[in-house]
């Protein structure tokens, strides 16, 4: 991958460059927290966040998204509502961008989702760096580091950002600027390792994953689930801000009387009674325990064995959010400890 710098002090001039790549968006504070937003002035970016309360998945699966419309007169027509829009996505964190990718081999895969793929494609993704604070866990989930998923990379060097560039649109990124990038010099190299390496040790919360699915094939039955199912409240904010949650649910909408109407996806939850409800008035996940519990074994247990690895990526949104303090880091430690104290 090829590494150059940008001095900091350049850094409005190239947001400014950016502009002819698409809208420029990055994290800004609001009364609710940081959020991505498009920037009316550079200045309003906050490139120093700890994570945004909606992850920027919004912008490839949005809450809600009209497919398409229908009609007898017309058929189905496509709704393409802002799906060619051009965004810069600028100051993406890398348990994000990872998430991104796990997202891109659920929406890529057997029935690639062209809705998905055709905002991914034109949505440029410029990462950042970042300090983790008492929710992330994104270095024992593998996440604290992208290799791809991005068209640049920032990670703070002092007076400059060593850039990774990802992608030909990141190098045609570089070139538009003309010379503001530089060659990366050893001692840029050292200060990179010595700031990864501080990164490293500032990490507050650790969970070993390795074994993981092992011990939820012995926990199932664990009383855990039960004590989980009474104390939660079935909200679905742990789902909502989940950056690799990607249930939604299918509706068609028409006026009473109308045989026009559109289709629309809204993002679901599974810890919603509704999300398990079939036609005839079964449902395979009744009580609440069953939810919670279903939750976990996707994240942490069903997608490794469909994928190699969890959908977790370590960014505490769920922690943050849940009103109930259900801790996910707590919840993996307790069954390793029941599983362990079980088998000794
Ligand atoms: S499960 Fe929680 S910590 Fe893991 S990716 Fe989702 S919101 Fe982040
Ligand atoms: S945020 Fe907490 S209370 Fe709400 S559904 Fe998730 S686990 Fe349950």
């Amino acid at each position: 991958m090829k590494t150059l710098k940008l001095p900091k002090s350049q850094l409005d001039f190239f947001a400014s460059v950016l502009q002819q790549f698409g809208e420029v968006h990055a994290p800004v504070e609001t009364p609710g927290g940081f959020a991505f937003r498009p920037l009316e002035r550079w200045s309003d970016a906050r490139l120093d966040y700890n994570r945004t309360v909606l992850p920027p998945k919004k912008y490839f699966l949005p809450p809600r998204e009209r497919l398409f419309n229908f009609s007898p007169a017309r058929g189905y027509t496509v709704a393409a509502e802002g799906l060619d829009k051009k965004i810069v996505l600028f100051g993406v964190h890398a348990c994000d961008i990872y998430a991104f990718n796990i997202l891109d081999q659920v929406f890529g895969g057997a029935y690639p989702d062209p809705y998905y793929r055709t905002r991914r494609r034109n949505i440029a993704v410029i990462g950042i760096d970042c300090t983790p604070d008492e929710y992330c866990f994104c270095r024992s989930m593998r996440a604290d580091f992208v290799d791809r998923g991005f068209d640049l990379f920032f990670h703070d060097i002092g007076e400059h950002y060593l850039t990774f560039v990802g992608s030909a649109l990141g190098d045609d990124m570089v070139l538009a600027t003309g010379s503001l990038f530089e060659e990366v010099t050893p001692a840029d190299v050292n200060e990179y390792k010595v700031r990864s390496s501080e990164k490293h040790e500032a990490y507050q919360l650790h969970v070993e994953i390795r074994d993981l699915p092992e011990i939820f094939e012995m926990e199932y039955t664990s009383d855990i689930w039960e004590e989980l199912g009474q104390r939660c409240l079935g909200c679905g904010a742990c789902v909502m801000v989940c950056p690799t949650c990607y249930c939604y649910d299918v509706r068609d909408t028409a006026e009473p009387g109308s045989t026009t109407g559109s289709r629309v996806r809204t993002w679901d939850a599974c810890l919603f009674p509704s999300h398990a409800a079939v036609a005839g008035g079964e449902n395979f996940r009744e009580d609440r325990a069953s939810r919670v519990k279903f939750r976990f074994y996707h994240k942490q247990r069903g997608f490794v064995a469909e994928y190699g690895r969890p959908s977790c990526v370590g960014c505490g949104r769920c922690m943050e959010a849940c009103p109930v303090k259900i801790d996910i880091v707590d919840v993996l430690h307790r069954l390793r400890r029941v599983a362990h104290a079980a088998t000794c």
